[in-house]
C-alpha cells in the first residue's frame, strides 16, 4: 500500500507529491490531463511562492524563456497609479507550462510517481486505507489528498463544499508576443473588471482579465475598457490559446476528513485580485508534506493533521482579509481613487502594507 495518492497534478498536487517524496515517503499523483499542464492564470508567484519553488528544488529547473523576475506591483486606475516594491526575494511571472514542467521535474527527481491521463473516478475511505479508483484499476493509500482544483469532485462527493458565496467573479487569460515593459505586475482597475497584467518571459506578457459577473463579456471587449493597455498590445501577436475560469469563490466546510485531505484551490477560494493562489498552495503544500510523516503514523486520522488544518485555516484567513480589502477598492470607484491617491505619494507605505500582506 502506498503512504499517499494525491489527486490532481496542479502546483498544489505536484509541490506535495515533491515534499513527501524527498521524506521518503511513497507518493503517486493522479492527472487527468497531460503534463505539463495550461491552465487560465494570472501567473504572478509572489515572494513565498518563489521561496516554496526554491525549498521543492523546482526554481532550478524553470525554462529561461518562460519566467521573468517581478520586483513590484504596480496599480493603475486611468492617470492614478501607485506602486509598491516587492520585499526579498521579489516574484515572478512564470508561464503556467513551465512551472507544471519545473514541479514536475521537483517531484519526479525526489522519487515521486506521476501519471498523467489518468483520472480519479472514486474514491472509498475505509479504516486504516482509502481505495481509489482510476480508469486503470484501483490504487490503495494511507491517505488521499485531493488537489483537485476549484471544482473538486472529491470535496463535493465528501460534502465538504460550502455554501455558493455571493458576488460571482469569473477570469479569462491570453498571452501576447510582445517584450515585457515593466519588472511590476500591473493591475488595471475599470468599472467591472480589472486586468492583470504580468511579464512571463522575455518576449510574453500574461493578460488576465478579472470581472464580474454583470460586466461578463469577450476578451477583446472587456480589454478594449482599458484603452492604454489596448493600444500598447495592439499588434502584437497572440502567444496562447483563450482560456478562462469561475466561479472563482469557493468555499468549503473542512479541509479533513480521516484519510482525506484538501488542498490549494480544493481547499477553498476567493478570488484571483490578489495574485496569491499559487503561493498559498505551494506554501500549503510544503508544510502538509512536513506534517506528514507523524500524521501518517498516528493513522492519518483527522485529528492527526488538526495542526496543519489550523496553519492553513490562519494562512487562508489572512489571504481572505486582503483580498476582500482590495476587491472593496475594485468595487467602490471613489474610494479606490482616494486610495491610489494616497499610496501613489506615499510608495513606502504602500510597499510596508504589501510586504506584510504577502509575508
Ligand atoms: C484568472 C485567474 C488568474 C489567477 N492569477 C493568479 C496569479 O497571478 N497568481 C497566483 O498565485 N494565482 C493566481 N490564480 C490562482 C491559481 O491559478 C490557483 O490558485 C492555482 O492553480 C491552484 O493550484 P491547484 O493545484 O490547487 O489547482 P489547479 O491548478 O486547478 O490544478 C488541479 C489539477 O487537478 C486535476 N484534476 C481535476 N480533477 C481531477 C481528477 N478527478 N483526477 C485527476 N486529476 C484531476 C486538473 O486537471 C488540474 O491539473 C489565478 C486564477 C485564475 C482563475
Amino acid at each position: 500500500m502506498r503512504d499517499l495518492v494525491i489527486a490532481g497534478g496542479g502546483p498544489a498536487g505536484l509541490a506535495l507529491a515533491a515534499a513527501a517524496a524527498r521524506r521518503g515517503l511513497d507518493a503517486l499523483v493522479l492527472e487527468r490531463g497531460a503534463l505539463p499542464a495550461d491552465k487560465a492564470c494570472g501567473e504572478g508567484l509572489l515572494p513565498a511562492g518563489v521561496r516554496a519553488l526554491e525549498e521543492l528544488g523546482a526554481r532550478a529547473h524553470l525554462d529561461p524563456s518562460a519566467h521573468a523576475p517581478v520586483r513590484a506591483i504596480r496599480w493603475i486606475d486611468g492617470a492614478r497609479v501607485a506602486e509598491a516594491r516587492l520585499p526579498a526575494p521579489g516574484g515572478l511571472g512564470v508561464r503556467r507550462t513551465a512551472l507544471s514542467a519545473a514541479l514536475l521535474a521537483a517531484a519526479r527527481a525526489a522519487g515521486a510517481e506521476v501519471r498523467e491521463r489518468a483520472a480519479v473516478l472514486g474514491h472509498r475511505r475505509l479504516a486504516g486505507e482509502v481505495r481509489v479508483e482510476t480508469g486503470a484499476g484501483e490504487e490503495r493509500a494511507r491517505l488521499l489528498v485531493a488537489a483537485d482544483g476549484l471544482a473538486s469532485a472529491i470535496g463535493r462527493r465528501e460534502g465538504l463544499e460550502g455554501p455558493p458565496r455571493p458576488g460571482r467573479r469569473f477570469g479569462l487569460r491570453r498571452h501576447f508576443a510582445i517584450a515585457p515593459w515593466s519588472d511590476a505586475v500591473e493591475v488595471h482597475f475599470a468599472e467591472g473588471v480589472e486586468a492583470y497584467v504580468t511579464p512571463a518571459g522575455p518576449g510574453r506578457v500574461g493578460v488576465a482579465l478579472l470581472c464580474e459577473e454583470a460586466a461578463r463579456d469577450a476578451y477583446p471587449r472587456l480589454l478594449a475598457r482599458f484603452p492604454a493597455l489596448a493600444a500598447r498590445l495592439a499588434g502584437a501577436p497572440t502567444d496562447s490559446p483563450l482560456a478562462g475560469a469561475g466561479p472563482l469563490a469557493r468555499a468549503v466546510r473542512r479541509r479533513t476528513l480521516d484519510r482525506l485531505v484538501l488542498l490549494g484551490d480544493a481547499a477553498g477560494y476567493l478570488d484571483a485580485i490578489t495574485g496569491e493562489g499559487l503561493s498559498l498552495a505551494l506554501a500549503g503544500a510544503l508544510a502538509l508534506g512536513a506534517a506528514l510523516p507523524a500524521a501518517l503514523q498516528a493513522g492519518a486520522g483527522a485529528a492527526s493533521f488538526a495542526a496543519w488544518e489550523r496553519g492553513e485555516r490562519l494562512r487562508y484567513a489572512r489571504y481572505a482579509a486582503v483580498t476582500r480589502l482590495v476587491l472593496a477598492l475594485a468595487r467602490r470607484p471613489a474610494l479606490r481613487a482616494r486610495a491610489l491617491d494616497r499610496l501613489g505619494r506615499h510608495p513606502a507605505l504602500f510597499a510596508r502594507l504589501v510586504a506584510a500582506a504577502v509575508a
